[in-house]
């Protein structure tokens, strides 16, 4: 079976390294040279993603296509849709990749997120209330990795609001985060993985555990609403949800990633099935694996420089398992590698 796969970072990189291992060729369709998965895929092909001509030759490489990447443009998923199936559904992606949108829809199915509201000039802001203060204001697509965000401290700071694809977000006192990585499959069989708690430096994911050290009520909730979200959309494939929890022990939908997400990294050594492994099942078709956690872990993410140290780095201990995603540009703040450690419960 060849698996098609849109974009090349260290996602899909280790979606191809886990698909090898199951008999299944990948295709990676990729922008830029400097892709991670092109070199450990069957074949790839670095073009644009609005070059039809390219990714019919794409489509006629492929029996199934997926994507590690939520920002692929939606008219490139959804022609690709009508010629061949596309998982997770476009459609649901449309939703994803604009925060707006993503908010909405999970309070319409009663799932609270922190209070935001749309902003289309920057005249808005200086005449909200002053409960949404601080605020973050954040772009409603492309962001990743905290890019497209300010922190507001108050409605009269300037603001250079140059378009009309703006939120607003209260900023809370956040006591922790966690995340929720969950698979459906092409059936309907739903399994989640144990919540995952996250540590950001810089609005980077710094380091994640699992599993996380939570309130067991908070552990429930966080893991009813993920398959709630999952169910309504008919979800195929691995979806991962970032949640807040506050200093009163609220618990908060922050944002939803249709695809695998860096959290759920440390899966590949401390469960049964990682978060790879599990959305080539699904999304393949393969026999289902339910996942079962089997140690305790940490993730370390790797950035910039700092990925020549572990390349020189020749004493790792037994339960050290270090990933490098093999760029070849090492630039400030850019997920390099990274480092996951199995730890005694
Ligand atoms: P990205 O798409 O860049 O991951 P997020 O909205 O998840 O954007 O923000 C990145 C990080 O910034 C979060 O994980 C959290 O640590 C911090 N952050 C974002 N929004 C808020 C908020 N409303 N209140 C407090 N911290 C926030
Ligand atoms: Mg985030």
């Amino acid at each position: 079976m060849n698996l098609g796969i849109l974009g090349g970072g260290q996602l899909g990189m280790m979606l191809c390294q886990t698909a090898s291992k199951l008999g299944i060729n990948t295709f990676i369709y990729t922008d830029s040279n400097d892709s991670p998965a092109i070199n450990f895929s069957n074949s790839y092909l670095v073009k644009n993603y609005d070059d039809f001509k390219e990714i019919d030759n794409f489509i006629k490489g492929c029996d199934i296509i997926t994507y590690e990447f939520e920002n692929i443009p939606f008219t490139t998923l959804d022609y690709i849709n009508k010629k061949l199936e596309v998982h997770p559904s476009p459609n649901i992606n449309l939703v994803i990749q604009d925060r707006l949108t993503e908010k909405k829809y999970v309070n319409q199915l009663g799932i609270p997120t922190v209070p935001f509201v749309e902003i289309k000039s920057s005249d808005e802001i200086s005449k909200l209330p002053n409960n949404y203060f601080p605020g973050i204001l954040k772009t409603r697509k492309m962001g990743y990795d905290g890019k497209g965000q300010t922190v507001i401290e108050d409605p009269n700071q300037i603001q250079n609001v140059n378009n009309d694809q703006y939120i607003l977000e209260k900023k809370i006192d956040l006591k922790k985060e966690i995340s929720v990585i969950g698979v459906r499959y092409l059936d309907g069989t739903l399994f989640t993985y144990q919540p995952i708690q996250n540590i950001h430096q810089n609005q980077i994911l710094y380091k994640s555990s699992s599993p996380a050290q939570i309130d067991p009520k908070i552990y429930n909730q966080s893991i009813k609403w993920s398959e709630k979200i999952i169910e309504s959309m008919e979800y195929v494939g691995v979806i991962c949800f970032e949640y807040f929890i506050d200093k009163n022990e609220e618990l908060f939908l922050n944002e939803i990633a249709p695809r695998v997400h860096n959290s759920g990294h440390l899966t590949i050594e401390s469960y049964n099935v990682s978060q790879f492994e599990s959305h080539i099942r699904a999304v393949c078709n393969l026999p289902k694996v339910e996942p079962q956690l089997i140690n305790h872990s940490e993730m370390y993410n790797i950035l910039g420089e700092e990925i020549e140290i572990y390349r020189k780095r020749s004493n790792f201990l037994t339960n050290e398992y270090f990933h490098d995603y093999h760029k070849k540009q090492p630039k400030s703040g850019r997920k390099m590698g990274h480092l996951t450690k199995l730890i005694s419960s």
